[in-house]
């Protein structure tokens, strides 16, 4: 018998490669509802943040989730579909009453394996099972499934990025039909339909003057970025991470698909398969950890872990997530969260991150050790939780991985290599461009000062209109003092986790409290 089918977007926000959509459609499905629900908990202005946006969502994500969901729409539409919008609270309680009212018989959703999208998908699957809709439910938003990674490695998952790698092997293919049609969308009775929300409809009238980020959301703009970043198949096959340049904002060194990728407006699949391609008709190509493909595994390698790691985004309780007695200092992350260090490398990154959304790499890396190991010894999740918000890509196991191995809490322990918050940067960009574009109020500082602007004459300042102290912050600490300071502390707190184990925690913490 034809049943209705009910199609449940949450990342995978994509038509191409989308097994949930391809399952959704075929078979016997008489009315297909394609649904995205507006959730609260990351929508939901908070006019107390020290940024626009909600308390966990800057505005620069919540935009390009809409972009993204006007793309999809418009696609489905191109298709005689539609996307459904629905708000009404918690995700899972509308998507409870939606399944009951439209006389549901299939439920096709994305798998997720983030601990929040765990909770609520189980809560619909518990309904779902007990009211006899079937369920579908696959593995798409990564290359591997983290579970049967875990299964293969004798159950945990595997710690470091070469016995990860060794595991795995070749991922699933991408779907290679393109789907040309959708069944029609079913009567909606007396529910409450929107179309994509604008930012004003969602609450944000009152935003002022923010400069949004340049990268547009959706999966036309995926597609389209995924096609000119593979343009140079030189520039594919000889892609080495570490060789880029950090500072270049005007074209960035890497893809700058990682919000794509985040949102599933492109697929992980299509684009390591669109990678080999070229690596099929090169003389040679880098490899993994370095290469473009290397990359993609490295984001495989940390849902892996973070799956299968309980309280992985935290250092209490975290099995594989080093003791240390970090500081509490609101005003240092203060400085540090609203680029006000006084280390313009550092602050120009920093303002990046909330005009844009986006850095590259090796600057996150900048950024992520000066707050913590390097020079002011602040808790990584605190960190984190500045990034969580403010990143368009932000993404649950990739983010907090990256925080655990920059703070040398897991994964890379060498904790005395440090960046300098003064000449790292200057050997990309020796003329500060890049300083000069996030922060005007240095712009006119001559090339000999702009990394350390304190140590410019006054009359220099002058001249340059930027009185440090005045109009550009003092350094919030000396860097040689502060990382060598933090550099003991490293040792000390590897010291007694190494020795003593667990209980010199408790001992460690009440010494700094
Ligand atoms: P490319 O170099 O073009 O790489 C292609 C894709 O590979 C990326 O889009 C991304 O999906 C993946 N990738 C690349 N580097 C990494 C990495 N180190 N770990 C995991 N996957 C990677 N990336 C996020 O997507 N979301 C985050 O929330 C996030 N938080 C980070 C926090 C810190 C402290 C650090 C140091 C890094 C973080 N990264 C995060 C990883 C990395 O910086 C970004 O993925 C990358 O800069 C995105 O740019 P791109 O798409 O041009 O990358």
């Amino acid at each position: 018998m034809e049943s209705n089918a009910l199609l449940w977007f949450r990342k995978g926000l994509r038509i191409h490669d989308n097994p949930a959509l391809d399952h959704a459609r075929r078979g016997a499905t008489r009315r297909l509802f394609p649904v995205f629900v507006l959730d609260p908990r990351y929508l939901e202005p908070d006019p107390t943040a020290f940024s626009p946006g909600s308390a966990r969502c800057g505005i620069n994500r919540i935009q390009f989730l809409l972009e993204s969901l006007a793309d999809l729409d418009g696609s489905l539409r191109r298709l005689g579909s539609r996307l459904l919008v629905l708000r009404g609270g918690d995700p899972a309680d509308v998507l409870i009453r939606v399944l009951k009212e439209w006389k549901i018989g299939k439920l096709c959703y994305e798998a997720d394996t983030e601990p929040y999208g765990q909770a609520r998908d189980n809560r619909v699957r518990e309904f779902a099972s007990a009211s006899g809709i079937e369920i579908f439910s696959p593995v798409s938003h990564t290359l591997f499934d983290p579970a049967d990674v875990i299964q293969k490695n004798g159950g945990k998952p595997p710690l470091t990025y070469q016995s990860f790698v060794k595991l795995v092997g070749q991922p699933p293919s991408p779907i290679a039909q393109r789907v040309t049609s959708l069944p029609p969308v079913g009567d909606v009775g007396e529910y409450e339909i929107l179309g994509v929300p604008t930012l004003q409809e969602l609450g944000y009238g009152d935003i002022g003057q923010v400069e949004f980020s340049p990268f547009r959301g959706g999966e036309s703009e995926a597609l389209k970025r995924l096609k000119e970043s593979l343009t140079s198949k030189e520039w594919v096959a000889n892609f080495e991470k570490p060789k880029g340049d950090p500072s270049a904002f005007i074209k960035p060194a890497t893809t700058v698909l990682s919000p794509y990728l985040k949102f599933g407006c492109l697929s992980s699949r299509y684009f390591y398969q669109s990678i080999q391609e070229i690596y099929k008709n090169a003389k040679r190509h880098t490899s993994p950890p370095v290469s473009l493909v290397g990359q993609l595994l490295w984001r495989e390698f940390f849902y892996t872990v973070a799956f299968g790691t309980p309280n992985f985004d935290q250092m209490r309780e975290n099995k594989i997530c080093k003791q240390i007695p970090w500081s509490n200092d609101e005003k240092l992350l203060a400085s540090w969260r609203e680029g006000q260090t006084g280390f313009p490398w550092i602050d120009a990154i920093m303002v990046q991150l909330q005009k844009w959304g986006w850095m590259h790499h090796l600057a996150r890396h900048s950024v992520a050790c000066f707050l913590t190991r390097g020079d002011l010894f602040i808790h990584w999740e605190k960190g984190r939780d500045v990034f969580e918000r403010l990143l368009i890509d932000s993404d649950w196991a990739i983010n907090n991985g990256n925080w655990l191995w920059l703070s040398c809490s897991s994964f890379f322990y060498q904790y005395h290599r440090i960046y300098s918050p003064t000449k790292f940067g200057k050997k990309y960009d020796p003329t500060g461009k890049f300083i000069r574009h996030f922060l005007p109020v240095l712009k006119d500082m001559p090339k000999e000062y702009i990394y350390e602007p304190w140590t410019a004459p006054l009359s220099v300042q002058k001249k340059a209109n930027c009185i440090i102290g005045k109009d550009y912050p003092r350094p919030i600490v000396s860097h040689d003092t502060a990382s060598k300071e933090c550099k003991k502390k490293m040792g000390e707190a590897y010291a007694f986790n190494n020795l003593l184990g667990d209980a010199n925690w408790k001992r460690l913490r009440e010494k700094s409290e």
